[in-house]
C-alpha cells in the first residue's frame, strides 16, 4: 500500500470535528500520487459527500473542462480540499476545522511533493497568500523552495458569475508557462487553447 493510501486510512478514521458525525464519506482527494500540480478547493459539497471524491459536482464538470483547456485530465494533476469532511448546509469551514485539517493538506503535499499549488478561492488562498484579497492577486504566481504558488477563483464561484468567469479561464491558461518556469514540462509541450464558452 502506497503512503498516500495510508495517510486516507487515517483521514477516514479522523473524527476531530463535528462535522465528521454527519459526513456520509470523508474525502481526502485524489490523483496522480507524483502529480506536478496539486489544486486545492475548498470542501467538498452533497455530491463529493456522496461519492468521497472530490470536485465530482457541477465545480468539479467545470473544473475538468478548465483542465482541458490546457491539455489536461484530472488523473494526471492531484486534486484536494482544505478541509476533508462537508460542512452541513455547504456552509463556510469555521477556523477550528480548518486548523484540524491542515496536518492531512500538509501530509499529503509532503508525499505529493508537486512542483505548483494552485489554490481554488478564497479558504485555500488563505493558507498559502496570507493576508492578500483573491480579486487583487488571482492569476498571479509566486515561487516559494522551487514550488510555484498560484492563485484563482474557485470554480462554483466563476460558474455563475461572467465576470469571474473569463479571469478563471484566462488565469487557467497561465498554468503551462508557470510549469515550463519550474522545468516541469518542455516549451514544446505547452499547448494551451482557447476555451469555447462551457455550458455547465
Ligand atoms: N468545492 C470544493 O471546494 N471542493 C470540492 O471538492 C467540491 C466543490
Amino acid at each position: 500500500m502506497s503512503a498516500l493510501s495510508e495517510l486516507y486510512q487515517e483521514i477516514a478514521l479522523c473524527k476531530q470535528c463535528e462535522i465528521a458525525e454527519y459526513r456520509t464519506k470523508v474525502v481526502p482527494g485524489e490523483g496522480a500520487e507524483d502529480a506536478d500540480i496539486m489544486f486545492i478547493g475548498e470542501a467538498p459539497g452533497w455530491h463529493e459527500d456522496q461519492q468521497g471524491r472530490p470536485f465530482v459536482g457541477p465545480a468539479g464538470m467545470y473544473l475538468d473542462q478548465l483542465l482541458a483547456s490546457i491539455s489536461l485530465k484530472r488523473e494526471q494533476v492531484y486534486i484536494a480540499n482544505v478541509i476533508k469532511c462537508r460542512p452541513q448546509g455547504n456552509r463556510d469551514p469555521l477556523p477550528s476545522e480548518i486548523q484540524n485539517c491542515r496536518e492531512w493538506l500538509e501530509r499529503q503535499i509532503e508525499l505529493i511533493h508537486p512542483r505548483m499549488i494552485v489554490t481554488l478561492g478564497r479558504y485555500s488562498m488563505a493558507m498559502f497568500f496570507p493576508g492578500k484579497s483573491i480579486s487583487k492577486i488571482h492569476g498571479t504566481a509566486q515561487k516559494q523552495d522551487d514550488v510555484i504558488y498560484f492563485a484563482m477563483y474557485h470554480p462554483a464561484a466563476a460558474l455563475h458569475q461572467q465576470g469571474l468567469r473569463q479571469a478563471i479561464e484566462a488565469d487557467m491558461l497561465k498554468i503551462p508557462s508557470l510549469l515550463v518556469q519550474v522545468g516541469s514540462i518542455s516549451e514544446l509541450e505547452q499547448q494551451p487553447q482557447q476555451l469555447n464558452m462551457f455550458e455547465v
